[in-house]
């Protein structure tokens, strides 16, 4: 009797829809018609107006692709490798739902069909099929299912399941009978299909097409899916005899056909168009989710930023892979991020390390108000990158360097400054007589090449008087890495009697992970990728340094 009032005198303090909402739900975001057409963006902005309603969100990507991850894939081919906490190499999407978002990642975030086959697989190896055929259906959907459902649990009130690919294509068939297959067990009315597709303009006619958006649709609907949602990327505003007809002939409600025009302006715009659009009012209702009104302040506040930049800026990013903004997508959106914490626009200019090396730094950098220069492997361009370092070491132009751009900084000053004028990192010149950037111990008789690099977080201890512990505010921090090679810790204290500053090392294993150079407005260079961790809403804090800096140099007011 006194447990009993106890326990609903208990439950009468939760919020309503935490004790009502007792299932997961689950709403899966597929896309027609085109790739590229913004999935992870729109499942991002989804997320992120749910959680602004007060709900529990997870997200979650499923790829179709055969590579165990993105890990080892070109960055022409897939763009950036986004690295989590844990360490997991993942989809760039899952950029977009940490900065949209407060879900926390980890390699439960992101799957691939290797990854899915590799553990059928697996389980057949040791017996657990015990004989029987081992088939697509059931067993690599069934394989696809326990993924998906592994997210449910009682902290959590929506789980996001973007698929990756576009609906048509032979690789997400497994994907999509999987998740058709989810509301048989877990009850349709707590489960969602929310289908985005192009709906283009054709010039020559005149007017938006529908057609292709009935072609996507007709192929989800044989596949035994009825999309509840259709989010319509278009160019020009859908009118309502557009809509009309999208709604009849893909079998949804006319309030379910939902707008997402292009966005010239920002990304930042997306979640706040599609509530506009009253894309979060429709989930709730049909999820039965009870919710808060939405407070969107903050994202308010990013773009009225965005709009009313007091100050402008131009960086140079300095990168072999420059013309594909995809593979330092979450440098340029930090650079954004460091813009709106100083309300300035920063403009940033990619440009191709061997450009540098053909036309030479001044011709190159000259009117820039700073300097990136992001990550890689191999060694086309290093000497460019080198080369647009010194410039800005020399030229006291505000520099940030990005693993690689770190090693690149250590080889500069260790030739350039220290005297050692053959420098250079054994990955590009495996004899040279100073190796100040080496492999690390733990790398040595490493041969496989997925997921054996230095990953995920590991914590830094910050010098104190450096700009990096000034910046962040704090002297303890822990960082996102993605290497294999190191500041060779044998030419520390050369370096350091040069005058090179390492502002950030490894508590423990002493090994480098910030240096800087003291007598210049902002020159940090760091091992791991602070991109990562830096949001709209929560710029990382070397990133709003770097654009600060670059406001003074370009103001030439401190
Ligand atoms: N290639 C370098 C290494 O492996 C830098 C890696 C990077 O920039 N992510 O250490």
């Amino acid at each position: 009797m006194f447990l009993g009032s106890f326990l609903s005198a208990f439950f009468h303090l939760l919020p309503p829809f935490q004790e009502s909402c007792r299932v997961t739900k689950h709403i899966f975001v597929t896309g027609g018609v085109v790739s590229s057409l913004g999935k992870g963006l729109t499942s991002a902005s989804i997320a992120m107006l749910l959680e602004s309603r007060g709900l529990r969100v997870k997200m979650q990507k499923l790829d179709p692709y055969i590579n165990v991850d993105p890990g080892t894939m070109s960055p022409y081919q897939h763009g950036e490798v986004y690295v989590l906490d844990d360490g997991s190499e993942t989809d760039l999407d899952l950029g977009h739902y940490e900065r949209f978002t407060t879900t926390h990642l980890t390699r439960q975030s992101n799957y691939t069909t290797g990854q899915i086959y590799q553990s059928v697989i697996n389980k057949e190896r040791r017996g657990e099929f015990l004989g029987k055929t081992v088939q697509v259906i059931p067993h690599i959907t069934n394989e696809i299912k326990e993924v998906v459902l592994q997210l449910d649990d009682t902290d959590t009130d929506v789980v996001i399941t973007e698929i990756g690919g576009t609906v048509g294509d032979i690789e997400s068939l497994p994907f999509l009978e999987a998740i058709r297959q989810i509301p048989l067990e877990r009850g349709r009315e707590n489960c969602m299909f929310i289908h985005l597709t192009l709906v283009p303009f054709l010039k020559a006619a005149g007017e938006l097409k529908t057609k292709p958006t009935q072609h996507s649709v007709g192929i989800l609907r044989q596949i035994g899916i009825q999309p509840d949602i259709l989010v319509c990327r278009t160019e020009r505003s859908l009118d309502t005899s557009d809509r009309e007809k999208i709604a009849l002939f893909c079998n949804v409600p006319l309030h379910s056909v939902i707008e997402e025009r292009d966005k010239d302006f920002s990304i930042y715009e997306v979640p706040l168009s599609l509530q506009a659009n009253k894309i979060d009012d429709l989930i709730l209702k049909q999820l039965n989710l009870p919710a808060a009104s939405a407070n969107l302040e903050g994202w308010h506040d990013i773009l009225h930023r965005l709009r009313n930049p007091e100050h402008e800026v131009s960086i140079a990013l300095v990168g072999k892979y420059a013309e594909h903004r995809d593979a330092y997508k979450s440098i340029y959106e930090a650079l954004d991020h460091g813009g709106i914490a100083n309300y300035t626009q920063v403009r940033v200019q990619p440009i191709k390390s061997e450009e540098i090396e053909q036309n030479g730094a001044e011709k190159t950098l000259a009117g820039f108000d700073a300097l990136i220069v992001p990550g890689g492997f191999g060694e086309r361009g290093v000497e460019g990158k080198v080369e647009a370092i010194r410039y800005a070491r020399e030229r006291n132009l505000p520099f940030l360097g990005i693993c690689l751009g770190m090693q690149c900084a250590v080889i500069d000053f260790a030739r350039n400054v220290a005297g050692l004028s053959e420098a250079h990192s054994t990955e590009f010149f495996r004899d040279t007589p100073h190796p100040v950037i080496c492999l690390m111990e733990e790398q040595e008789g490493v041969t496989d090449k997925g997921g054996t690099m230095r990953l995920g977080s590991q914590p830094a201890l910050l010098s104190d008087g450096s700009r990096s512990r000034a910046a962040y505010g704090v002297s303890d921090i822990s960082e996102r890495h993605r290497h294999r090679y190191e500041f060779n810790g044998g030419y520390r204290k050369q370096l350091e009697e040069a005058g090179l500053l390492i502002a950030g090392t490894h508590p423990e294993k002493s090994l480098v992970e910030i240096v800087e150079v003291a007598e210049h407005p902002w020159f940090v260079a760091v091992q791991f990728h602070p991109e990562f961790k830096s949001k709209p809403t929560a710029a990382h804090p070397l990133f709003a340094g770097l654009v600060a800096a670059a406001v003074t140099h370009h103001t030439g007011v401190k």
